[in-house]
């Protein structure tokens, strides 16, 4: 089970700003700008590269909460920057599909 399941089990903590059926965003623990979020399904996807045709409407649906996330966090005029990392090479550590919200200061291209 990962910490993002636990979480939506609501074994451990998280500082939760958005739920609905399909869906959960909360803090990040270790914020990597001002306003670090994440963006999680409910049901447990690997990552990006694990989903599969019946999940397309699931994958708009998380970003259509990122959007409503950001404008209720008021970073949307600023603007904000959205990732999904993948597997070893992108980056990914918790094995349950999630998209970061990244705001409150200029990014960085290309990202690291
Ligand atoms: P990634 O490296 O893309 O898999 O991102 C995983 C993210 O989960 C990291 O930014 C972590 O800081 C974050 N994270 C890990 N554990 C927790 C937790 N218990 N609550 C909130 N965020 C977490």
């Amino acid at each position: 089970m990962t910490i993002f399941q636990k979480i939506i089990d609501g074994q451990i903590p998280a500082k939760v700003v958005f739920e609905d059926d399909l869906s959960m965003a909360f803090h990040d623990v270790a914020p990597q700008a001002p306003m670090h979020i994440l963006v999680i399904p409910k049901r447990a996807i690997r990552g990006i590269s694990g989903v599969c045709e019946a999940d397309k409407e699931l994958l708009g649906h998380l970003l259509w909460v990122a959007s409503v996330v950001a404008t209720q966090q008021g970073v949307s005029a600023d603007g904000y920057r959205l990732v999904i990392n993948d597997g070893r090479d992108g980056g990914q550590s918790v094995p349950h599909l999630h998209v970061h919200l990244l705001a409150g200061r200029a990014m960085n291209w290309p990202p690291g």
